[in-house]
């Protein structure tokens, strides 16, 4: 054997695993697909976000509550490993509104979600005098927003790089340019194929984000996994002005505004339109004014990983043993419960935490 796991996909969320895994002492190669392959992980917003998650599934907005309380912790062992800051700002977040009546649905999201949560979820409701006291950025369209405590964003980019030296510094292997083409269940383990893979492990973590629509049926899973597009802008380097970050904007580490995202379905196409970008810098500004002036630098377009009901899979394949879908669409959130907690389910322990209702079993017809 190579190794005790192999996990396909070497995003936020097979990194996330994969470093979990060597935590509790496995031997972990992980493969990664090529340059052409989509990679959420690279193009995302940054987010731990927790407010509105989970109306419809409250262990859901358990889960996510979960992974942003161990944030810091996660944050902290990253950057002892790696030696990378991954910026975590956990100082609250902005979901801001233009009209009351989104407004009057999000509180009510919000109320449902903390009658769930119990004390245990610190939102509250800015109206504009206090809203501009908190973010005085924040323009005359605004009527309100929901500001949720837990709620903050990391540097995405720094977040993929702290994981990858991480999980090379705790004696993983990264693979990359990997892309597995074939997967044999064997007596003892299965053996992974592709260009330039030839890969024998005990176990398998398939957490190839799209992909994993693709190799997921061919090991008994369903992995009915569609993608959603975004698009995202970003500014030049401008003065702090934004405190907090907003589903709208926020402000990173050197000064870029970035401003995202759309939602769109349009199958594999990664591109940008015009009418998204246009659409996404009228909101900026009708939120924020001062970037009216603003220098757009860059947009680009990355795929989201839904799963039809938009929650985590996590399912153990009922035909081959060992291995194991880990799939999400907030895998900046939930990275800090896939490193900390997740591999106590995979490996089966007592202390493992109850992930039923994320399982397959929820897409029988
Ligand atoms: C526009 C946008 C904004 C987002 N904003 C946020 C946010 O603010 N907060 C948040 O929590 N989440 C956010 N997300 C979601 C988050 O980015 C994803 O949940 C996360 O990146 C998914 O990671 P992943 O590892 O599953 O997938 P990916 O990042 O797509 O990685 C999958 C990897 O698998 C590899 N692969 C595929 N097929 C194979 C194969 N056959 N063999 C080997 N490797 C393979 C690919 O090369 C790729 O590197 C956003 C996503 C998008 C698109």
């Amino acid at each position: 054997m190579d190794a005790e796991f192999a996990i396909v996909g070497g995003g936020i969320v097979g990194l996330s695993v994969a470093l979990g895994l060597l935590d509790a002492g496995r031997s972990v190669v992980v493969l990664d697909g090529g340059a052409a392959d989509p990679k959420a992980s690279r193009g995302n917003f940054g987010l731990v976000w927790l407010q509105g998650k989970g109306v419809a599934q409250p262990r859901y907005a358990r889960w996510s509550k979960e992974s942003a309380d161990l944030w810091p912790a996660f944050a902290a062992m990253l950057q002892d490993v790696s030696g990378i800051d991954v910026g975590l700002r956990q100082t609250g977040g902005l979901d801001l509104h233009f009209d009351e009546e989104t407004l009057a649905q999000a509180v009510a999201e919000n109320e449902c979600l903390k009658a769930e949560l119990g004390s245990d979820y610190p939102y509250e409701v800015l109206r504009p005098d206090t809203l501009r006291v908190e973010e005085p950025e924040i323009g005359p369209r605004v009527v309100g927003a929901i500001l949720h405590h837990g709620d903050g964003d990391v540097d995405p980019l720094a977040l993929l790089a702290a994981l990858s030296a991480a999980v090379r510094a705790r004696g993983g292997r990264v693979v990359t340019g990997a892309k597995v083409d074939a997967i044999h269940p064997k007596a003892e383990g299965f053996h992974l194929h592709g260009d330039g893979v030839d890969l024998r492990a005990e176990k398998l973590v398939l957490a190839a984000g799209l992909g994993s629509a693709v190799l997921g049926p061919k090991l008994g899973f369903v992995a009915p996994l569609k993608p959603e597009r975004g698009q995202l802008l970003i500014t030049e380097k401008l003065p702090p002005m934004i405190r907090r970050p907003s589903l709208i904007a926020r402000q990173d580490r050197a000064g870029g505004i970035q401003i995202g995202a759309t939602n769109e379905d349009v199958g594999m196409d990664r591109r940008v339109t015009l009418d998204g970008m246009a659409r996404l810098a009228a909101d900026a500004v009708a939120a924020y004014p001062v970037l009216e002036h603003a220098q757009l630098l860059r947009a680009w377009g990355a795929l989201r990983v839904m799963a039809p009901d938009g929650l985590p899979i996590y399912q153990e394949s009922p035909t081959h043993r060992g291995a194991f879908l880990v799939s999400c669409h907030s895998g900046v959130t939930l990275a800090a419960a896939h490193a900390m907690r997740l591999p106590a389910w995979i490996l089966q322990r007592a202390d493992a935490p109850e992930l039923e209702v994320f399982g397959e079993t929820r897409f029988a017809v």
